[in-house]
């Protein structure tokens, strides 16, 4: 494993799937090399442990490390229930995240705090995100524009695939 200091060090990084009953009882456990993170190998254990135990589960919980879109949307496809925190890495940004703004589902389109729609302009990239963007003049006399964006060319927000299940589980 690789230390923080530079250094390496003999290890390996254990994982487990735990009843979430008084007794916590360890249903499967999972030894690994270092490289292997936390959420890569979730998906695997979960569902061997509902085939292992035949167990009709209807929830998971796990901390942020397990919250990826891809862990999310799987299990709530199959329709359970995550109850994992799922970090907003926006917010160390000094202007507003993007949970300021709304989506409007129906019409495909963020409204922001000031009321302004921000249209769907483009996907960006080959992960499918899709840019919305405010008109730069509606933003260049906005009164708070400060709180809001440091970009002349009005306010961006990005909608990544599968966006709809962070929201959900955020709520
Ligand atoms: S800067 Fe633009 S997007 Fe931001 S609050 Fe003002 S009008 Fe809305």
């Amino acid at each position: 494993m690789h230390l923080k200091n530079g250094g390496l060090h003999l290890g390996y990084h254990t994982h487990y799937v735990v009843a979430g009953s008084k007794r916590r009882i360890i249903l499967t456990a999972l030894v690994t090399p270092p490289e292997v993170t936390d959420n890569l190998p979730m998906l695997d254990l979960i569902f061997h442990t509902r085939w292992r135990w035949h167990l009709l589960t209807s929830q998971v919980t796990g901390d942020t490390t397990y919250g990826t879109i891809e862990n999310i949307k799987a299990l709530e496809d199959q329709g359970i229930r995550a109850y994992i925190p799922v970090p907003n890495w926006e917010e160390r940004y000094e202007v507003w995240s993007a949970s300021h703004f709304r989506y409007e589902p129906q019409a495909d389109q963020y409204r922001c705090p000031q009321g302004q729609i921000l249209q769907r302009v483009e996907v960006i990239g080959p992960d499918g995100r899709q840019l919305y963007r405010a008109p730069t003049s509606v933003c260049n006399d906005c009164p708070v524009k400060g709180q809001c964006t440091t970009s002349t060319q009005g306010r961006r927000v990005y909608r990544h695939v599968g966006e709809e299940y962070l929201e959900r589980v955020r709520s």
